[in-house]
């Protein structure tokens, strides 16, 4: 192959991350290294995201830059945007090579003969089961499987990736394993809508028989120090009996993403969501009610010191405002759900139409002011909330996930909880251990809405 380098730039959310890893790891198997620097790189990939227009406007900014700094680079897009027509005519001169996430397994044959073979969605997962090259040396994202049957109305996911095909359980826990060998301290389940998960053998014949709570399961039962975490999941999917795994699962963070998108029916149907706003009530009243009760039963089992905190679950979500035709009363039940659920984070969304979906035949007709105040009318009702529930953790001791040191010498990671702590540096010059990758514990000192300083125990 006359390339030799490679630089590799990811978009959007954790799926991308995850199989950028893997184009990265296909790439050294064919004897290519990493070239940070993307102006001098052989090939250039842009993993896309067009679930906003933001992120869709970064490939329009990234391309011609790129293409002018680095002529001669082999520049292939994938992700979301690489069969969106209207993107391939806007970037048309410009790019070598479109592929879908599910060929990227075929790439080399595709670099060399510049052809562009057809559309292998049938099998689009098949590439998850390329070795990764995890960008991180004690954090890993596993993905499960690839796709999603559900179309939102919004969403152009079902487009791009393709319907719901899940990797065998055998191939995720023995990736699991290695990692937990490797001495991979946390490892994240991801796929589009991981609560519809059946193992991929069996998803011609009796599909019941394995899903995501026995993959769960089968992960909790791997012996060693490591936390468990998923994402994501779809509220309709969210069984009880997955609820109860959830509960029992000592590996698996106290942590759970779900998200709402909105805190109205009437939205919630045209946004071809699947369930109520109540049963989102009842899932997460199940969820808190069954994981604290898990929590305070551990607690009483070690017999920790009363210090020890208990953190309560931790609930993150994601939110749309101004959704076609999303009234003020409609928004005021969002509102009201999110003060009465008491997230500890949301990522709140202005609505933009996305090409090919089904919203974008709506009128778009809530102007961008209005968005913009229901997005910080809910960030107002977040920061409270959020840092309501933070109180609780001060002068408690929590294990801390060390991920790394900021530009003022402070460690930093998060807890099972899923939040920031800062270790003050003025303490750790007594401390001169490599914390990287390491469970530390910490007394929490100080809160914020969205972070926390602690002192090391
Ligand atoms: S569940 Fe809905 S929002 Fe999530 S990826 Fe599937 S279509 Fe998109």
């Amino acid at each position: 192959m006359k390339y030799h380098t490679y630089n590799i730039i990811t978009i959007g959310c954790q799926m991308n991350k995850s199989d950028s890893e893997r184009i990265a790891a296909y790439f050294e198997e064919q004897g290519m290294r990493e070239e940070e620097d993307k102006y001098r790189a052989d090939v250039v990939v842009l993993t896309t995201c067009g679930v906003r227009q933001s992120a869709e406007d970064r490939v329009y900014g990234f391309v011609p830059r790129i293409k002018k700094e680095n002529p001669s680079c082999f520049l292939i897009i994938t992700g979301c945007l690489s069969e969106r027509n209207d993107v391939k005519k806007r970037l048309k001169d410009k790019v070598d090579l479109w592929i879908p996430i599910g060929d990227i397994i075929n790439i080399k044959n595709q670099i060399t003969n510049k052809l562009q073979i057809p559309n292998s969605k049938q099998d689009n997962c098949g590439y998850l089961e390329l070795e990764a090259k995890y960008s991180s040396k004690f954090k890993a994202f596993v993905p499960i499987g690839n796709g999603c049957n559900n179309y939102c109305s919004y969403c152009v996911v079902p487009y791009a990736r393709g319907r719901e095909k899940y990797r065998s359980a055998e191939t995720i826990i023995n990736e699991v394993k290695g990692l937990v060998r490797g001495g991979y301290r946390e490892i994240t389940l991801i796929a589009q809508n991981v609560n519809s998960y059946i193992d991929g053998r069996q998803q011609a014949a009796d599909s019941r028989k394995f899903g995501f709570p026995r993959l769960l399961n089968e992960i909790d039962d791997i012996p060693g120090e490591f936390w468990l975490r998923f994402a994501t999941s779809h509220p309709k999917d969210m069984s009880d009996e997955l609820i109860d795994v959830i509960a029992k699962c000592e590996h698996l963070c106290e942590h759970v993403h779900l998200p709402a998108q909105a805190g109205d029916n009437a939205v919630l149907k045209a946004m071809n969501r699947g369930y109520t706003i109540e049963h989102y009530i009842e899932l997460i009243n199940n969820l808190r009610r069954k994981i604290n009760t898990r929590i305070n039963r551990a607690i009483n089992r070690t017999n920790k010191s009363r210090n020890y905190f208990a953190a309560p679950l931790s609930i993150t979500t994601d939110i749309i405002v101004g959704f076609p035709g999303e009234t003020k009363e409609q928004f005021v039940n969002t509102a009201k759900l999110f003060k009465e659920v008491k997230f500890d984070m949301a990522y709140i969304a202005q609505y933009s139409p996305r090409p090919g979906t089904a919203a974008v035949k709506l009128v778009d007709d809530v102007p961008k002011q209005e968005k913009k105040r229901r997005e910080e009318a809910l960030m107002k009702i977040l920061r409270k909330t959020a840092l309501e529930n933070n109180k609780k953790y001060i002068k408690k001791t929590v294990e801390v996930l060390i991920e790394g040191k900021n530009k003022h010498g402070d460690w930093y990671g998060m807890t099972r909880t899923n939040k920031n702590v800062r270790i003050d540096s003025r303490q750790q010059t007594a401390d001169s251990r490599n914390l990287l990758g390491q469970f530390v514990n910490v007394k929490i000192i100080e809160i914020r809405e969205f972070g926390m300083r602690g002192e090391l125990i």
